[in-house]
């Protein structure tokens, strides 16, 4: 039974529990699984500005129930936009005493912003987000080839990774004008499926590779939800561009095909696709197509769903799942045969590596910090309201039948979730790149 051995907030060892020093504190996990701390590159904690809709108590309680102990947030839906210096420091203003976990702020690259890239560089962010699509926020406007080449010339020489939401709008644009011409039922799923196609994530995709050729710069594809985009992004990738990509945990659990009418909570963008969409994602993420699994968590308040109505056009879209993506993964790749040793890789040291965080976290390794999650692989259970730990309780995994639990979940060698729910008190700080 291996151990880690933990001091000064570090792991200063991994090995054999027969060689733990004598005098050592143990703390005995008998045969559940130590892993480590989950690392979510994408998450839309929404504060400053928009508290209301989530916020960094909340978020990163969610996280900590969910093994996750590092955050990277996205830089759109707070106020302001984390799209120059000062809105970065009323960001970690507002986190002051609040984080139960640690985290880093993602900057954004949006119209008109290139001069601020270089001082929110030297800030600290580890990357920057942009949209090629509109945001659904007016004050994070989407760009074009124009304004990512604009980004590109800033950024060159930094290293920092570019993340960017690939859908471009001309196919959006064009098959809802041809579906609002029929007068559709804009409850229906179908409706919505339709409002937004493949080719919209396939021409962006397109699009950043051939900017990340020319460039050679780091371009990071965000929440890959068509599998028509995965033999482009394989062929660029076998010529050398850098790109990576990640999918989230509603991509790789939820279909289209189940998603009844008017059931909002399941809106996001790109959608959720067909079943046999879903399994060449998982085939995508099997074999290395496929870097990494985040879980966009992005909630908004309940009314902004529009479960009144149903409609689809008129909901916010964004999925709430903080704190369940772990057995989510597990209990699909369980069903799937595939190894639990995958989501290390997948969910802690791939997004790691891409907020350039990888010395510190993402792994169980000497010098990381030691940010570790006990987990139960057999546990069985059913999600419900009280297992949501973030803002507001609606969530489209609501009623899943999940295997694995997070039985406790330490930060830098101090436990913050465990048997009987939080522990200690908010201890998280912000990793700011050097
Ligand atoms: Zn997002």
């Amino acid at each position: 039974m291996p151990a880690a051995l933990v001091a000064d907030e570090r792991i200063l060892a991994v090995g054999a529990w027969e060689d733990v020093p004598a005098g050592a504190e143990l703390h005995d996990v008998g045969n559940l699984l130590l892993m480590p701390g989950l690392v979510d590159s994408h998450v839309h904690i929404n504060e400053p500005g928009r508290t209301e809709w989530e916020g960094f108590w909340t978020a990163t309680r969610a996280a900590a129930s969910g093994g996750v102990t590092t955050l990277v947030d996205m830089p759109l839906n707070c106020v302001p936009e984390t799209i120059e210096v000062a809105a970065l420091q009323a960001k970690r203003e507002a986190a002051q005493g609040k984080a139960w976990v640690d985290w880093a702020a993602w900057g954004g690259v949006v119209r008109g912003n290139a001069g601020e890239l270089k001082p929110l560089a030297n800030a600290g962010v580890p990357g920057f987000k942009c949209f090629l699509i509109h945001s659904g926020i007016d004050g994070f406007a989407w760009v074009d080839e124009r304004d990512l080449r604009a980004a590109l010339e800033q950024l060159r020489g930094t290293g920092l990774p570019l993340l960017a939401h690939a859908e471009v709008r001309g196919p959006v644009d064009k098959a809802t004008l041809a579906l609002n011409a029929a007068s559709p039922d804009w409850r229906s799923y179908a409706t919505y499926l339709a409002s937004r196609p493949d080719e919209a994530e396939v021409e962006a995709i397109a699009l950043l590779i051939r900017l990340a050729r020319e460039y050679e710069h780091p371009v990071h594809i965000v929440h890959l939800s068509s599998a028509l985009a995965l033999p482009m992004i394989e062929e660029a990738r076998r010529e050398g561009v850098p790109v990576t990509v990640e999918t989230c945990a509603h991509y790789l659990w939820f279909t289209a095909e189940e998603i009844s009418d008017g059931a909002t909570e399941f809106k996001c963008a790109p959608p959720l696709r067909g079943a046999a969409n879903r399994e060449a994602l998982w085939q995508a993420l099997a074999d290395g197509r496929i870097d990494m699994v985040t879980t966009d968590h992005s909630p908004c308040p309940p009314a902004m769903k529009s479960r009144d109505t149903g409609r689809w056009d008129q909901a916010w879209g964004g999925i709430a799942g903080l704190g369940l993506a772990l057995p989510v993964l597990w209990t699909a790749m369980s069903q799937r045969g595939i190894g639990i040793e995958r989501l290390g890789e997948w969910m802690a040291a791939a997004p790691a590596q891409l907020a350039g965080m990888a010395d510190r976290k993402g792994a169980l390794a000497v010098g990381c910090d030691a940010d570790l999650v006990v987990f139960d692989p057999d546990a069985e259970w059913t999600v419900a309201p009280e297992h949501l730990h973030f803002r507001h309780k609606l969530s489209p995994y609501l009623g899943a039948a999940l295997r694995g639990q997070v039985v406790e979940t330490w930060l830098r060698g101090e436990l913050i979730y465990g048997r009987d729910g939080d522990a200690g008190e908010p201890r998280g700080r912000e990793l700011v790149r050097p």
